[in-house]
């Protein structure tokens, strides 16, 4: 029989020049990548054998035998792998994870084995094909071989409709071309016997998910050349697939938003585009990664490697970098995580790597961050920490308790400042210090506030304002800075107090200066607002941090608590003093009326009373308690202050 070779060569150029394509234009050696090349390459060796082999097979008078039975076997070979690898392609492409990946691949592999198998025994029974008198003819298995390939279409299209909720559109209108190419071929290959189209399909499903699929620039951050975040995630998943140990290593440019802002657009991405290079540089083109604005990840081979590498860095980035002919130094940290010791899956990866990120934006200057146990510890304790504040907002379960504020001039207790508990039934007590600054965070604190103003609406409801000869004048509520830029605060807080029929006067809202400067617009029309309504407001831990009088002439406040840092420090040293007794005295000019908070012992006390302090919160006066005990606490001691301190 005569061949009519015509499309096989013209298959044979186009992949040809595929591969060239592909190896001019280098490619991000993923998975996907890797299987593609293989399966190229595979695609052009069963091509030209199948050229080969049918010119062979038309002069089988000249060509002799074993020729003839190489080329036909190594053609079948090939056939048979190449559906083989356009399954393990196509797995990749729809991401199959843990237990539904190994099924999946055994489902594929075990065919491809048989296949194989039958293959290497059929020059001895004649399974797909045998020679008689030099001809060749089918073998009694030759329909196995449409099975076979009828199968792995048939895998390849439930692979997708299984993952069609996450696989690309494109791919699916590849997979479905593909399927009417290869059935088209091979219905014209049965009705015209001498036409060789078995690689016309494959040219076709290459050429496809060439163009579609293996987009060299879809991983690659335009600013810096650099692998993007996407990238970074197909390598790290690729990493989990192998036992090696490697190093992710972080570097994060400290303040680059502000610098970018000075610099302007498309300075900053040069500035970019230059450590960007400068990193692919000394780390190699497919292992530096732009994962945001101001950080890079890079893969490192080995944990000497990583030293001896962030030595360099450390060293280039001291010298600074030139941006429109000036230097500009950059603050760098580098954050080492160690593969598979700090982390097995992605997602423990993303945590830790936000926690160090974290830990290291608020480090100052320091520039080397490693996970170790103190971290990884840390870290899942704020995880568990985090669990349980959503389990106790779920449940409504956090506890308020009410410490006393004494008043040094009337000799009792005239207010009460609520403050949350957290027990959780595997950690035990959480101090409010841990789980609020993580509360701040993630948002919950605005929960967590809404649950503490709801009790204290139904406390004072139920005891304390029916009960006046307690004395009590108001009871003071933290407030967060996420509250506080929240332009609906005033509603909540109204709406709550009408609820359970609280006069605003009972309330005090106790807010830290950090919050009061982080919206100072905002913060000044919520004090107005409900100041006219009658709330009053109290500066909060005053001297804890840069205090400065000017926000007290900038606020409305009707109080200022001086913090425990400032009172055990008037004790410490003879500047400090100096500094609270003028602190003092200013603020009492101001007529602001002063608490102090952290008094513990009657020296304290006493010490502060001559200052002319006006109220005083310690556990002196009372630790915080919950309401009942709290309630009898009063009781007692505005009836026998003499108890004070017992
Ligand atoms: P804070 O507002 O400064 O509250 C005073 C803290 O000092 C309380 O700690 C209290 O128990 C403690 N304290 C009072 N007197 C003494 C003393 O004599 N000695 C010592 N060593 N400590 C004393 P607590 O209850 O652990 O609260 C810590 C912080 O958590 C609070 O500091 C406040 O910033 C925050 N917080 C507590 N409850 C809430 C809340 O409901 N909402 C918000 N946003 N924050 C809260
Ligand atoms: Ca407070
Ligand atoms: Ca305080």
């Amino acid at each position: 029989m005569r061949f009519n070779y015509d499309f096989e060569i013209a298959s044979l150029i186009i992949l040809t020049i595929i591969l060239l394509h592909f190896i001019l234009i280098r490619q991000f050696p993923t998975d996907k990548t890797r299987i593609f090349k293989i399966l190229l390459l595979t695609c052009i060796g069963e091509c030209g054998i199948n050229i080969v082999s049918s010119i062979c097979i038309a002069n089988t008078a000249i060509v002799p035998l074993f020729w003839n039975e190489l080329f036909v076997f190594a053609f079948f070979a090939l056939e048979g792998l190449c559906s083989y690898l356009i399954f393990r392609y196509m797995m990749v492409v729809c991401e199959y994870e843990g237990n539904s990946k190994k099924i999946m691949m055994a489902v594929g592999t075990i065919p491809f084995l048989i296949f194989e198998l039958m293959l290497i025994i059929t020059p001895l029974i004649g399974f797909f094909y045998y020679f008689e008198d030099r001809q060749y003819y089918q073998g009694f298995g030759s329909a196995c071989g449409f099975i076979y390939i009828a199968f792995y279409f048939a895998l390849n299209i439930i692979m997708i409709l299984m993952r069609r909720k996450t696989v690309a559109r494109r791919t699916k209108v590849i997979v479905v071309i593909y399927c009417i190419a290869a059935i088209t071929g091979i219905l014209i290959q049965l009705k015209w016997h001498h036409l060789l189209l078995t690689s016309t399909g494959n040219v076709i499903i290459l050429l496809m998910i060439y163009l579609a699929m293996q987009n060299p620039d879809e991983l690659l951050d335009t600013v810096t050349g650099t692998g993007n975040e996407n990238a970074f995630i197909i390598q790290m998943k690729s990493m989990m697939g192998h036992p090696d140990s490697k190093v992710i290593m972080t570097v994060y440019i400290r303040q680059f938003y502000q610098i970018s802002t000075l610099l302007g657009y498309e300075n900053s991405n040069m500035l970019l585009a230059d450590i960007g290079s400068y990193l692919v540089d000394v780390c190699g083109k497919f292992r530096v990664f732009h994962v945001s604005v101001d950080t890079f990840n890079i893969f490192v081979e080995s944990r000497d490697e990583a030293v001896a590498l962030r030595q360099k860095l450390e060293r280039r980035f001291a010298e600074g970098w030139i941006v429109l002919q000036n230097d500009v130094v950059l603050n760098m940290a580098i954050i080492t995580q160690h593969y598979p010791r700090d982390f097995k899956t992605i997602t423990e990866y993303r945590g830790l790597w936000q926690y160090l990120l974290e830990y290291a934006k608020s480090s100052g200057n320091q520039t080397f961050f490693e996970t170790n146990d103190a971290a990884i510890e840390e870290y899942q304790r704020r995880n568990k920490v985090e669990i349980a504040v959503n389990k106790a907002i779920r449940e409504k379960s956090f506890e308020v308790y009410y410490q006393p504020i004494y008043s040094l001039k009337e000799k009792r207790i005239t207010s009460l400042e609520a403050l949350v508990r957290l027990r959780d039934d595997e950690l035990g007590y959480i101090s409010p210090n841990e789980f609020i600054p993580l509360a701040e965070k993630d948002g919950n604190v605005i929960h967590i506030g809404q649950q503490v103003l709801e009790e204290c609406c139904k406390f004072l409801a139920r005891h304390i304002l029916s009960n006046a000869s307690l004395g009590i004048k108001n009871v003071h509520v933290n407030i967060s800075a996420a509250q506080c830029l929240r332009p609906d605060l005033k509603k909540t807080v109204v709406t709550m107090l009408e609820q359970y029929h609280i006069p605003p006067s009972m309330i005090s809202l106790e807010i830290t200066e950090r919050t009061a400067i982080s919206a100072p617009k905002l913060m000044n029309k919520h004090m107005e607002e409900l100041g006219r309504l009658g709330m009053t407001f109290s500066m909060d831990d005053y001297g804890s941090g840069n205090s400065n009088c000017s926000y007290l002439v900038q606020y409305p406040f009707q109080e200022v608590k001086i913090d425990k840092q400032m009172l055990d420090a008037y004790f410490e040293s003879k500047s400090a003093r100096i500094v609270l007794e003028n602190e003092i005295r200013t603020i009492q000019k101001l007529g602001i009326p002063l608490v102090v908070e952290g008094v513990e012992n009657r020296e304290q006390s006493e010490e502060m009373e001559r200052l002319q302090v006006d109220c005083i919160q310690g556990y002196y006066y009372g630790k915080p308690m919950p309401e009942m005990d709290c309630l009898r606490y009063i009781r007692n001691l505005n009836t026998s202050p003499e108890e004070y301190g017992k």
